[in-house]
């Protein structure tokens, strides 16, 4: 039988050190009592003279046995001969017992070896702070060499590394102070790729006891994408992926957005985040057009990209609430496929299927035979839910709000209002709507978070949020009611031969311009009282800009997104653009065409047939 002989590798202690086995040593000294044997750099034992068997000097490898380690930690050995070639060689690794982040807390001051992925690396004026994430949490790495040189220059965002160091609290904030750190590559590496996560996975998987708050065939239906999408933005905040939410800046879809944000950066404080964060790793921008514009994914991109380069941040999750559904996006979308960047929609527009290549995810009504009438702030109340329910009673009063102020007639709208009847009547909703608008249109590109979480009563202040949303309607009021005397007079009427009355409103030359109420929302006030006034009859209302016009219609079946396609290939020289929903929608044109896109626009609408209503 081959004999073993050991050899103790670099980190390993008298822990790793078996009594009886036999190790490759080096002598290190001398003593009257006898031999000082190096077992690796810091671990030594000592050889009795009653034990030596053979004279050596300084720096000899000698082979030796363990009799015994003494409970003080002494190890003592025995000199042990054996000829060349009649043992093999093994090397001792170091025995490491592996800590998880979430179990820091409880280690504070003492040594721990993690083996984490690399999420985000970021040099301050003193140490590289590493944040790393494993199957449990993230937390922060500091890694010190000199103030403001980067350490461990060969660690790369998304590397998995072992990290061994000392737990310590910061300000207030767990860290890891980093002793040693280092790559781990091939099938080590896999291997910890694959528990982290398999353990994501199972972290990121919304509560199987979140159901819908209503019931409702459409949300049933949309319930499994839902999940799925919940679960993408879970995913994101435990793996310290950055989530850019942009929404329609109109009240539907400030409630969708604000839904979800308030349960992400809940979680995010519930998986430890450092709220002081939260704006990093949480964005939340309102777009003035329902599709994602090209400026807007600009903005992103340039914003996205040097915080990658700057503060070694992963490329974030990009969330379309409110819009995002429809070729308009197209453009956009092959941008962040350049980049290969995660996005998701949940959204009500009717959706165009070209898009969904782009999309890991997209929550749309239409989808499951819905249609608008289950508002984007529906959507985003119950993923929010998902997301983390324990948010739920501070955003239940959002999908009514949404509806209201989209107008939504599905049956939805009365559940979710009876939901909460006791704390908010439909009026309030209505009114939180209103004030939404009008701030967001003052708020222009801003997100007015705290102004935003006032109005929509999420501040814990009840008396400044009914101040705020009193205030708001009142001036809202006072603005339309202006415009609208303003307007009135004008509106021309024709009855088409489709039996339709036909008003055409300016919104350039004989209204209000560049404050509140803007051309869309001015167009649809005219339009809701010429339904009042022809109770019963179908209504088609045209704002008109110089080039553009708005479209609202009742009782007309309309499809604004076909009727847009048609004229853009009949009228090649008009540079026709636009949709929207169904029956509201929008298009723009060059100016110098406006009176034959107008009378072509006129012609098609006279083709759809029109009811009473
Ligand atoms: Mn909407």
């Amino acid at each position: 039988m081959t004999e073993t002989v050991y050899r103790l590798g670099p980190g390993c202690d008298v822990d790793d050190i078996v009594e009886g086995n036999i190790y490759m040593g080096k002598v290190q000294g001398f003593a009257t009592f006898g031999t000082f044997v190096n077992l690796n750099d810091k671990t030594k034992g000592l050889l009795h003279k009653s034990n030596v068997k053979t004279e050596r000097k300084e720096r000899d490898n000698i082979l030796v046995l363990v009799n015994q380690i003494r409970p003080n930690g002494n190890i003592d050995l025995r000199e042990v001969e054996l000829p060349e070639g009649s043992y093999e060689t093994k090397l001792v690794a170091k025995k490491i017992t592996l800590s998880r982040l979430d179990d820091l807390r409880s280690k504070i001051g003492r040594n721990v070896t993690i083996e984490a992925d690399v999420v985000q690396i970021k040099q301050t004026s003193g140490p590289t702070i590493f944040t790393i994430c494993d199957d449990s949490g993230v937390e922060d790495a500091a890694a010190f060499t000199e103030a403001g040189v980067r350490s461990y220059p060969e660690v790369n965002l998304g590397d998995i590394v072992r990290v061994f160091g000392e737990a310590n609290k910061r300000n207030n904030q767990l860290q890891i102070e980093v002793s040693n750190m280092q790559v781990l590559r091939g099938e080590e590496a896999d291997n910890v790729r694959a528990r982290i996560n398999k353990a994501l996975e199972a972290r990121a998987e919304p509560s199987d006891d979140v159901k819908p708050l209503i019931e409702s065939e459409v949300i049933n239906a949309l319930w499994p994408e839902m999940r799925k999408l919940a679960k993408i933005i879970r995913r994101a905040v435990f793996t310290q992926q950055p989530i850019i939410l942009r929404h329609h800046a109109d009240a539907d879809g400030i409630c969708a957005a604000v839904s979800v944000e308030t349960a992400v950066i809940q979680l995010i404080k519930d998986a430890g985040g450092d709220p002081d964060m939260d704006n990093f790793l949480f964005r939340r921008s309102p777009s003035k057009a329902p599709f994602y514009e090209i400026e807007d994914v600009t903005r992103d991109l340039d914003m996205m990209l040097k915080d990658n380069v700057r503060f070694g941040q992963k490329l974030p999750l990009i969330l379309l609430m409110d819009n995002g559904s429809t070729e308009e996006d197209m453009p956009s979308y092959k941008m962040t496929d350049v980049y290969n960047l995660d996005v998701a929609v949940a959204d009500h527009h009717h959706p165009d299927d070209t898009i969904d290549k782009y999309l890991i995810a997209h929550v749309n009504p239409y989808h499951v035979g819905g249609d608008f009438g289950v508002t984007a702030g529906m959507l985003g109340t119950e993923i929010a839910r998902l997301i983390n329910p324990s948010v739920e009673s501070r955003i239940l009063h959002f999908p009514a709000v949404a509806g209201i102020a989209d107008r939504s007639e599905a049956p939805e709208l009365q559940s979710y209002l009876k939901l909460i009847e006791a704390n908010y009547t439909q009026e309030d909703c209505r009114s939180i709507g209103i004030a939404l608008d009008y701030e967001q249109f003052w708020l222009r590109f801003n997100d007015g978070r705290e102004i935003v979480k006032d109005i929509l009563n999420l501040n814990n202040s009840p008396e400044r949020h009914s101040k705020l949303v009193d205030l708001l309607v009142s001036e809202s009021n006072a603005a339309i009611e202006d415009q609208m005397n303003t307007m009135m007079p004008h509106v021309t009427a024709q009855k088409l031969s489709s039996g339709a009355n036909l008003f055409l409103a300016d919104v350039e030359m004989l209204a209000h311009r560049f404050t509140f109420p803007p051309p869309g929302k001015s167009s649809g006030e005219v339009h809701d009282i010429l339904c009042k006034k022809y109770v019963g009859e179908p209504v088609v209302t045209l704002g008109l800009g110089p080039d553009f016009a708005v479209i609202r219609s009742r009782g007309v079946l309309m499809n604004i997104p076909q009727m847009v396609r048609s004229m853009r290939d009949e009228m090649p020289g008009a540079g026709i653009s636009g949709g929207g929903h169904l029956v509201v929608g929008s298009i723009k044109f060059v100016e110098g065409m406006r009176s034959e896109v107008i009378a072509k626009m006129i012609e098609k609408i006279s083709e759809f047939p029109a009811n009473t209503v």
